[in-house]
């Protein structure tokens, strides 16, 4: 079959022909019917060699959508030709974390080298997957694969990060989107479905402004270095309530930090250039900010985000590609040059 591989660390991704697998017990082979690129995928091909953490060569894709295709032997769960999307945060299922869902934050996945499709194990880029447990499906009944595969990643990303921010987000405040990319454009769409905020949105050009604004900004703002000055400008003295980073270099770190006001929450999403951080401590923000930095959301909550699509909230913007370009998908990710998600349907 074919596969959108991970050869060499700084390369680009190469479409592949690989051997079809077949699932092992308790396993489940899915018909892969979308796959969704991320921006994370573009942060690991750029890793530098030395140290890099997954097995080479690695197919990737962390999102995906696919149809039951086999079981393996002991899995009565589900049946063939159910369509489902993959919760991809695997963890061990039995820790405190897992037992509450928290797979993302699986306390033993290292020690077992439990990893996530496409972040370890093979992932959703190509014609079949293994999913390595049947509770990492959720079916999604009629809903479109295309639209809704972003939703296990760039759909359950934002809305773990914006959840514990609700209980703030009161009439009058204000929430700041910063990169309205495959994640951001979700948490726009997010905000404005759970909250009564007005929602300002940042970008690096007025296209993408436009864009955030299509999928319901309130206000947007250049992400500059008068990016504080003007989302000031728009909250006055209280600044923003919550700040959500779905980019993560420093300057829209220190952009979320200059802008959240006393009592407010900074969400660090954005994995940058993996070295940036927040500076907190008594004088460097606005009295009692709360400063999260969380990893993509719970097995509930992807369930969560699925059934806000099927209530029609969330209106995900793809552009589709087939395997046989979907190294292409991940020169337009690496170039900023898309709208919304870029979707693989092999
Ligand atoms: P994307 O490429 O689809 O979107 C990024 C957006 O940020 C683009 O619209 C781009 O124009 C914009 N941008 C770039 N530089 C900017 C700046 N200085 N100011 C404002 N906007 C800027 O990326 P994505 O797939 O949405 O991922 C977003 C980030 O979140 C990436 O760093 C990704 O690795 C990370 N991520 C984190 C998690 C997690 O669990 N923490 C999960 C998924 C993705
Ligand atoms: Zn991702």
């Amino acid at each position: 079959m074919k596969a959108i591989q991970m050869v060499k660390p700084g390369s680009e991704p190469e479409l592949r022909e690989v051997d079809k697998p077949s699932p092992g017990p308790g396993e489940v082979l899915l018909k892969v019917t979308a796959a969704g690129a991320c921006h994370s995928d573009d942060f690991v091909l750029n890793l530098p060699p030395e140290g890099f953490p997954y097995p080479l060569p690695l197919t990737l894709g962390h999102e995906g959508v696919g149809v039951v295709a086999e079981l393996g032997s002991g899995v009565t769960t589900l049946t063939e030709g159910t369509a489902v999307a993959v919760y991809g945060p695997w963890g061990c299922g039995v820790c405190h974390f897992c037992s509450r869902g928290l797979e993302n934050y699986c306390s033993n996945a290292a020690e077992l080298q439990i990893a996530p499709p496409g972040l370890g194990a093979p992932g959703a880029m190509a014609e079949f997957m293994i999913v390595d447990d049947p509770r990492h499906l959720v079916p999604i009944g009629d809903l479109d694969p295309v639209t809704t595969v972003p939703l296990t990643d760039a759909g359950l990303t934002p809305y773990h990060a914006i959840k514990p921010s609700l209980p703030k987000l009161v009439g009058g405040t204000t929430a700041v989107v910063i990169g309205t990319g495959g994640l951001g454009h979700v948490a726009i769409q997010l905000l404005r479905h759970l909250t009564p905020s007005r929602v300002i949105a940042l970008d690096v050009t007025p296209e993408k402004l436009d864009f955030a604004k299509e999928v319901g900004a309130h206000e947007t703002v250049l992400s500059d270095a008068d990016a504080v000055a003007n989302i000031r400008k728009i909250t006055g003295k209280d600044g923003a309530t919550a700040v959500f980073d779905f980019v993560g270099y420093q300057p829209t770190i220190d952009t979320a930090m200059g802008a959240v006001g006393t009592m407010g929450d900074v969400t660090i999403v954005g994995l940058g250039d993996g070295q940036a951080a927040a500076k907190v401590g008594i004088w460097a923000q606005p009295y009692e900010v709360s400063v999260r930095a969380p990893y993509w959301g719970s097995r509930s909550e992807l369930i969560e985000v699925l059934d806000l699509a099927r209530d029609g909230a969330l209106d995900v913007a793809v552009q589709t590609f087939g395997l046989d370009d979907g190294v292409d998908a991940y020169r337009k990710l690496a170039a900023n040059d898309l709208r919304g998600r870029a979707v693989v349907v092999p």
